[in-house]
């Protein structure tokens, strides 16, 4: 049996921005024989899964499952639509955008990357002028970060839909909501995007294991004629093989299954109240940080995310120490700082299968690992976030 470092008694808070906690429910869904993948019952879960995750996604089109990480589906995307030397605009959100652009390039693409500071999100109208100057339209497709997991800055997609549309540029939209799918509003068809790309462990509430790309006709049209080699990932026999509720391979049975359950949960509750969930969590939690006299790191309040707050800590304090100490004391993860902000931010991850009191839970924590390792701060703000979530209760 595996033993995990669990010293502590109580439950473990795993308040980073994914994996995040996933709920009884599903873990209860998972533990169930492993079965036929080829057998009429698992037809029906087969049926019934990727019926229900077009609602998810907001699309009447198909979501192709992996059993893969999201990193997988980010490759899945580029190699099924674009051949050898295409270019591609990309935007400079954070860490995330930075590995996608570096996956196109190992891929064979030509990525052009918008420069960004990482604190304010994506100016549609530089996509904009961008496109307009490309005449020749060589640029195939635009990639964006819906939710940037290393800052908490999120984009406005169908402001992007309208700069491609407003340049009259036929480019493909490609959006990574890997840390925003259910749990920020989400319209993978009203926005006019042509591939989607999701994995499990976010707001999801599944175990990593199985990610996702939604699909546009243009896209399916598109891969149709794409050069980069592909195979595993490759639509064709997958959207065939589904139909019928198939897989062309051995799918991950049980994570099926918890994705069934994951589903079932979305949609009892209601994708508008997962939605206003998430974003009453996140402004309690941005009062806290206010209160405490710490920075948000998102500079602009139209992007911040729902799914989770960066915080930075005063010059002199790092914050990976603080992490230990609270990890150390209080059993709780929160995020690492990524690439160029490692030791200057945490991150709280609110996202997934979560209530007032889980967040009180972990807001009480970040207060209490302030004090016990010495980070300059104010009191109150545990406080601050009880009062916006009373004044705010739940309907
Ligand atoms: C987590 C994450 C990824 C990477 O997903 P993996 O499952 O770790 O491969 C990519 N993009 C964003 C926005 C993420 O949050």
């Amino acid at each position: 049996m595996l033993k995990l470092t669990h010293k502590a008694s109580g439950r473990h808070f795993l308040q980073i921005p994914g994996p995040t906690n996933v709920p009884d429910r599903v873990l209860r869904a998972m533990d169930n024989p492993t079965i036929d993948h080829r057998g009429p019952e698992f037809q029906t879960i087969g049926r019934k899964v990727l019926a229900d995750i077009r609602r998810v996604f907001q699309t009447e089109g198909p979501v192709v499952i992996y059993g893969a990480s999201g990193t997988g589906a980010w490759e899945a995307a580029l190699v099924n639509t674009l051949s050898p030397g295409d270019a591609v605009l990309m935007y400079e959100t954070g860490h995330f955008a930075a590995l996608w652009k570096k996956m196109s390039q190992r891929l064979g693409l030509v990525p052009e990357f918008l420069p960004g500071d990482w604190r304010q999100g994506i100016d549609a109208q530089l996509i904009a002028a961008r496109l307009s100057e490309d005449k020749q339209h060589k640029i195939k497709a635009v990639c964006i970060v819906h939710n940037e997991t290393s800052t908490g800055v999120t984009a406005d997609v169908a402001a992007v839909r309208g700069a491609i549309d407003g340049a009259r540029h036929p480019a493909l939209l490609m959006v990574d909501t890997i840390s925003s799918l259910a749990s920020i509003d989400y319209r993978h068809g009203e926005w006019g995007v042509d591939v989607t790309v999701a994995g499990s462990q976010k707001g999801l509430m599944l175990p990593p294991g199985l990610s996702f790309n939604a699909l546009s006709e243009k896209a399916i049209a598109a891969s149709r004629s794409a050069k980069l080699t592909k195979a595993y990932w490759a639509w064709d026999e997958i959207l065939e093989a589904n139909k019928n509720g198939f897989w062309p391979y051995t799918p991950p049975t049980n994570l099926i299954y918890g994705l069934s359950a994951a589903c079932d949960m979305l949609l009892e509750e209601g994708l508008a109240n997962v939605f206003a969930r998430h974003q009453r969590f996140a402004e309690a939690t941005r009062r806290a940080v206010r209160a405490w006299g710490l920075e948000i790191f998102c500079a602009n309040p139209a992007a911040f995310s729902s799914s989770l707050t960066a915080v930075l800590l005063p010059e002199g304090h790092d914050a990976d120490k603080y992490r230990k100490v609270v990890l150390d004391h209080f059993d709780m993860s929160l995020g690492t700082g990524l690439a160029k902000l490692a030791g200057k931010v945490f991150r709280i991850g609110h996202l997934g299968d979560f209530n007032d009191l889980t967040l009180m839970g972990t807001l009480a924590g970040v207060e209490m690992g302030l004090s016990l390792a010495g980070i300059p701060h104010n009191k109150g703000g545990v406080a601050a976030a009880m009062d916006y979530l009373v004044g705010h209760t739940a309907s």
